[in-house]
């Protein structure tokens, strides 16, 4: 029998809704069976390691004291030191952020870099924080966590809400605290302190390179492909541009302040240009039509990217997604329901844990840098980095054919073998 989860990290009671830590296990235990895996590994790979929830009081700026929560979750580290982003987002939960750690844990080992998985994140809406504000709440946070991270312990790095911009900001704390630079406890950091070049559009570019051998598949390339892009930050803007580049046309995009379509496709470096000054904000954006984010999701297309946060297709609007791929820029964007039904529609999803992965293939590449005092050119990162996502995405398409099981099952089989492989290999303390 594999022991209970811990609470809260369970569903409610309510079946209707399958929290996405139980999702994420119910993937694991899929790719456990196709493994015929130990039920005690099993077992040992549903919990996380460690759950830290911090408090943080924080001085406002107008001299009130706010105080926040927030969790760092590690979920494995049996391949390496934990990796994992940090979130800044009014929807950050326990379960959510313990869930999202998972992920990491496969990703890392589907792509075959030394690291376990965690993730970070303190419920906020960063929007309605002043700079200021933002600082001391991460150097807080960072603080709290100061024995918990390290470049051998485990390594943030930013994640929807944060950027290269926070992760100083932790750099610095932590090295304050420990007495001397230590730019190895984050990646994702600006240049001038060791970040790497390509790290910024590295998971867009990931997602572009697995579509395009998605296509590749199907005898297509991605020149005239039509894509919608839900998302239009770091990896929905950065996507955007490249397949554009690529000659796919970008029909739609979206972000909060709502979507924008045209059918001839839009004009992305316009776009982008104009986005930088409407505030980041796509609304308004006049050489296009305004659709809601629910229409963007069942717009026809060859490909849709959904690259914003989870859940957002689910049972109520998988059956009218009009795509023949569904790439997962974000993490968990199909629900485990949604997926049964796309693939029942021999709809193709790319995987998460596969998609995504550019980010943090890149986030190791700093490290790997940052380690041998050796920095290399963007040609040389976005390469090696090229080489990691496409050998990756082979792996998952023999072993879906060999399996006869779907991209995401062979994917997670894959992640979910090498790290029950390492488990073992290692054996269990004491
Ligand atoms: N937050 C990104 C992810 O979900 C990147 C993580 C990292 O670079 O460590 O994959």
């Amino acid at each position: 029998m594999i022991a209970p989860l811990p609470l809260p990290l369970r569903s409610s009671q309510s079946p209707a809704h399958i929290c996405p830590y139980d999702q994420t296990c119910s993937y694991l235990t899929q790719a456990a069976e196709e493994l015929q895996m130990d039920r005690g590994l099993l077992a040992i790979l549903s919990h996380p390691r460690k759950v830290v929830t911090v408090t943080i009081p924080v001085k406002l700026d107008n001299g009130e004291i706010e105080v926040l929560t927030g969790h760092r979750v590690q979920h494995c580290d049996v391949l390496g030191p934990y990796k994992g982003g940090t979130r800044y987002h009014p929807s950050v939960t326990l379960q959510e952020v313990s869930a999202l750690a998972m992920l990491m844990t496969w990703k890392c080992a589907l792509l075959g870099i030394p690291y376990g998985g965690a993730k970070g994140g303190i419920a906020i809406d960063p929007n309605q924080y002043s700079a200021n504000e933002l600082e001391r709440i991460t150097r807080r946070y960072t603080s709290e966590l100061i024995k918990d991270i390290g470049p051998s312990v485990d390594i943030p790095a930013p994640d929807i809400g944060t950027s290269a911009r926070e992760m100083a900001w932790m750099m610095d704390t932590y090295s304050m605290n420990v007495g001397h630079a230590v730019p190895g406890v984050v990646t994702g950091k600006p240049i001038s302190i060791g970040g790497s070049k390509g790290r910024e559009m590295a998971t867009g570019r990931g997602v572009a390179i697995a579509i395009r051998e998605a296509l590749a598949l199907q005898g297509k390339t991605l020149e005239g492909v039509r894509v919608v892009i839900q998302g239009f930050g770091n990896v929905g803007g950065a996507a955007a541009v490249l397949l554009h580049e690529a000659g796919a046309k970008v029909l739609a995009v979206s972000d909060v302040s709502g979507g924008i379509y045209a059918e001839k496709g839009l004009d992305i470096p316009a776009l982008k240009v104009y986005w930088a000054q409407n505030g980041r904000k796509l609304a308004g954006y006049p050489e296009a039509e305004a659709v809601s984010n629910a229409e963007l999701l069942t717009l026809p297309c060859d490909v849709l990217i959904p690259a914003a946060l989870e859940d957002q297709i689910t049972e109520e609007n998988a059956h009218q997604v009009q795509a023949q791929i569904v790439a997962e820029a974000a993490n968990g964007p199909v629900t485990l329901a949604a997926d049964l039904i796309l693939s029942d529609r021999g709809i193709t999803v790319l995987p998460d844990i596969l998609t995504n992965a550019g980010g943090v293939v890149v986030s190791y590449l700093e490290w790997v840098q940052g380690l041998s005092y050796v920095f290399w050119d963007e040609e040389r990162v976005n390469k090696e980095m090229e080489g990691l996502m496409v050998h990756a995405f082979h792996r998952v398409t023999e072993q879906a054919k060999m399996r006869q099981v779907s991209l995401r099952v062979a994917a997670y089989t894959l992640g979910v073998g090498r790290v029950a492989q390492a488990l073992s290999d290692r054996g269990l303390y004491p």
